[in-house]
């Protein structure tokens, strides 16, 4: 599933519709392509000028020369730059062609799942209103963090998720900046003190910094080295202290950490 650096990274590359004009958006998949209610963008946004393409947490924003497009890649979604003329790709469910002076590119978004979601609306919707700041546009608060983690009874590695909290940070991210934190996933968030938000600050910017790079280099063709882990490492050697690592499931998601080294505020019971 795309978390922030994957969408980061699909952003960067969209980056080059700025400016562009939009020729035309097709798609015949009315669970991807939504009009919100109330919009009035005419029919096909054709004529419209993509004046810039932003990110905020998991959702990519065009802003348009009036209205805007939010773009939510849901579990598997992608966007792919082609020609106009280029065959439909696999599991293809919207393009939106655009025309830069001369030129006209077809951006193609690709769901096999079709989770994701291309919504035309006058405003911002309500889902990135929800938004909290992005860790890695707008950096981390501590101070506010810890503030708010200490209003949260449930455990770190589920509040960490919450979108209202960090925009973006998704599974994985959690999983490795508790790791590299060395927090105990199950401990309630309320128990984290000064030095635990450091530590997952860190922990967080550290990830987010090295799967953007990761996935860049993948796409460039280049060789890197792989950015997590402990993730996807359950029953293998901790990469730091050689234990076995762990498998649980915490507020119905797949949680994989070290219980030796990961030994700050082991909860009672737990
Ligand atoms: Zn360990």
């Amino acid at each position: 599933m795309p978390e922030l650096p994957e969408v980061e990274v699909v952003r960067r590359e969209l980056g080059s519709l700025r400016g562009a004009t939009v020729v035309r958006v097709v798609s015949n998949d009315d669970r991807i392509f939504v009009r919100q209610d109330g919009t009035d963008l005419g029919t096909d946004l054709a004529g419209r000028v993509i004046r810039d393409v932003g990110r905020r947490g998991k959702w990519l924003r065009f802003t348009l020369d009036k209205g805007f497009v939010f773009s939510h890649l849901g579990m598997t979604g992608d966007w792919t730059l082609r020609a106009p003329g280029d065959d439909p790709l696999a599991f293809e469910r919207l393009r939106m062609d655009v025309r830069r002076r001369r030129a006209i590119m077809s951006a193609r978004y690709t769901d096999p799942r079709r989770f994701g979601r291309f919504i035309v609306a006058s405003e911002d919707i309500d889902a990135w209103r929800a938004l909290g700041p992005d860790p890695w546009l707008d950096g981390i608060d501590e101070p506010r963090l810890l503030v708010e983690l200490g209003k949260r009874k449930r455990p770190i590695k589920a509040v960490l998720l919450d979108q209202s909290l960090l925009a973006g940070v998704g599974n994985i991210i959690a999983i490795e900046a508790l790791w590299r934190a060395r927090i105990d996933p199950r401990t309630p968030a309320a128990a984290m003190n000064g030095r635990d938000v450091r530590a997952i600050a860190r922990g967080l910017r550290l990830v987010i910094e090295r799967t953007i790079r990761y996935d860049e280099a993948m796409i460039e063709g280049r060789r890197a080295r792989p950015p997590f882990r402990i993730y996807g490492r359950a029953g293998a050697p901790c990469a730091r202290c050689g234990d076995t690592v762990r498998q649980m499931v915490i507020a119905g998601r797949g949680t994989v950490f070290c219980p030796r080294c990961q030994g700050r505020h082991a909860p009672a019971g737990g």
